[in-house]
């Protein structure tokens, strides 16, 4: 029989252990439709099932913490989403026309709207609008278990043992739900790479493989089930010889990955290159440092802005940076000013279809209270600042003259700091300026998500590898040409981009002569294992 499989790494990892098979009712499965004989009890399902949104609602506004609190700022903006979408109209009229027209019980009417809404994405083209629809299917699920009064199976005994979760798909918050100690990984039948699901459990560093054909119903419980999500991999009932391999291999290659905690970054060839995380959050700074970061390539500060009615003050900044520098004292921190615009919005800050620096220097008095903060929390380690998105010269004069305006301000309170400015390069208008920009600053960051948005005309939520006709040749031959101009003038070079995780990529961003590679806390040691062996 056959018991090897193979999906695609959501996050990796290598985990043994017995499973847990979560069988859920296939769509079409549900329970048939409960009938109504008297009108009255319509009223009293429209009652039940705005006391359940509602319900659902103080409950979102705690997963929104939990998430926050356990994955960081974007895992929070997911469940602030899903509470938008029961603010919303659409799946409150719908779920009262399903009762009030289609004679169905609550429950039922918020099963039928969630499926004809999660339908909508289904049918959709672009991988991750599809990932939408599991969104929609998790908001149900929260709405009914609130029609059930929290009686749905909470206090699941089996959560008590570390096992390996195997389901047909897993929706973001049942992620937030998993007993993290216990969970060593998961395994879904459907599901892709980029559902907020598998964004969830990537940010909390559960291994996870999706898209695995295996038939659940063959399986038991308890069935031992090997996970390698470094390979997407997944092996039922490994013969005990295996098993018995497996664990003395698995153990070895992470207290390898391990032994390489305080080794350098260096090529075959002996060239270093610095490897730096980039985080969101004092969460992510734990991960990097528990992962041995040799820095923080870049710290997204705009996340501080954003779930709120206000801009935070500058208090209130200071003592994030302050004890984000004081977390990683000897090492390198990189704040990327806000960038605010695209997806990244706030009631407080209009962009008027602007984005990064151009928004900020709209908004000189938001702009400079978050460089007070940052200078003044600059005594307490080695702070960097660079400023996102930027386009022309004329822009970064303008942010450096309000930065030395700040610090000229601050110059009695903190002494003279100097603090090295830099540019993201992440448009193609700033590649073409590369000239007239470098003069300005002393470093440069390539970020080649939103750069490689630009060249290839798509946007941050379309499956970009579709629209890539040439392997990334035109991406990389950027990368080249600005990494070429930079060290003429003596400024180093990082890559802060997702395709910096990617290890099937490295060697050709490092033939690009770029100094340093940023990537997710959980790929540090997996990079450095991997430049170290493979990369010249
Ligand atoms: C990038 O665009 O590559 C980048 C690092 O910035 P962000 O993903 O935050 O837009
Ligand atoms: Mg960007």
């Amino acid at each position: 029989m056959n018991n090897k499989y193979k999906g695609s790494t959501v996050s990796s990892g290598i985990a043994i252990g017995p499973a847990r098979v979560i069988r859920k009712s296939e769509p079409g499965n549900a329970a048939p439709v409960a009938m109504m004989s008297e009108p009255d009890r319509v009223e009293a399902e429209l009652v039940r099932l705005e006391q359940a949104i509602e319900a659902t609602k103080i409950h979102m506004d705690k997963m929104v913490l939990d998430a926050g609190v356990k994955a960081g700022k974007d895992a929070a903006q997911i469940f602030l989403m899903h509470k938008l979408v029961l603010d919303g109209k659409e799946f409150r009229n719908l779920s009262r026309i399903c009762i009030e027209d289609g004679q169905m019980d609550a429950e039922e009417a918020v099963r039928q709207t969630s499926e004809a809404l999660a339908s909508k994405f289904d049918e959709m083209e672009d991988e991750y609008m599809r990932a939408r629809a599991d969104d929609v299917r998790d908001i149900a699920r929260e709405v009914i278990i609130a029609l059930h009064e929290g009686i749905d199976g909470s206090d699941d005994p089996q959560k008590e043992y570390p096992h390996i979760l195997l389901t047909r798909s897993i929706l973001p918050g049942e992620v937030m739900e998993l007993d993290q100690d216990n969970v060593l990984a998961i395994v879904t039948v459907e599901g892709s790479t980029t559902s907020h699901a598998a964004v969830l459990a990537h940010m909390m560093d559960i291994p996870m493989i999706v898209s695995v054909p295996i038939d659940l119903d063959a399986i038991e419980d308890g069935t031992p089930i090997y996970v390698n999500a470094d390979v997407g991999e997944v092996i039922v009932s490994p013969d005990v010889d295996f098993i018995e391999q497996a664990h003395r291999s698995s153990d070895p290659v992470r207290s390898a990955l391990l032994g390489l905690k305080g080794c350098e970054t260096v090529t075959i060839t002996g060239r270093h290159i610095d490897l730096y995380a980039n985080i969101s959050s004092v969460v992510d700074m734990k991960k990097a440092m528990e992962n041995d970061a040799e820095g923080i390539g870049l710290y997204r500060s705009e996340f501080m802005y954003m779930e709120r009615l206000e801009a935070p003050s500058e208090d209130e900044q200071f003592a994030v940076y302050k004890k984000l520098l004081n977390m990683y004292k000897d090492k390198v921190l990189t704040v990327r000013t806000m960038d605010l615009g695209g997806d990244k919005l706030t009631p407080y800050v209009d962009p008027e279809g602007k984005r990064g620096l151009s928004v900020s220097l709209a908004h000189p008095d938001i702009f400079r209270v978050q460089l007070r903060a940052l200078v003044r929390a600059s005594v307490y380690g080695q702070l960097r600042i660079m400023y996102p998105y930027v386009t022309n010269a004329e822009e970064v004069v303008k942010a450096n003259s309000l930065f030395a305006e700040v610090k000229w301000a601050l110059l009695s309170e903190v002494g003279s700091v100097s603090i090295p400015q830099g540019i993201m390069v992440e448009t193609v208008d700033a590649v073409e300026n590369i000239d007239a920009l470098i003069p300005h600053a002393d470093f440069i960051s390539i970020g080649t998500n939103d750069l490689t948005c630009d060249i290839y005309g798509v946007d941050r939520f379309s499956a970009v590898e579709g629209a890539i006709k040439d392997d990334y040749e035109n991406l990389f031959a950027m990368i080249g040409r600005v990494v070429y101009k930079a060290h003429n003038a003596g400024l180093s070079v990082c890559v802060c981009g997702e395709i910096a995780s990617r290890r099937e990529y490295t060697s050709r961003l490092l033939d690009t002569d770029v100094d340093c590679l940023s990537v997710a806390p959980a790929e540090i040691l997996l990079m450095r294992d991997h430049i170290i062996n493979n990369c010249r």
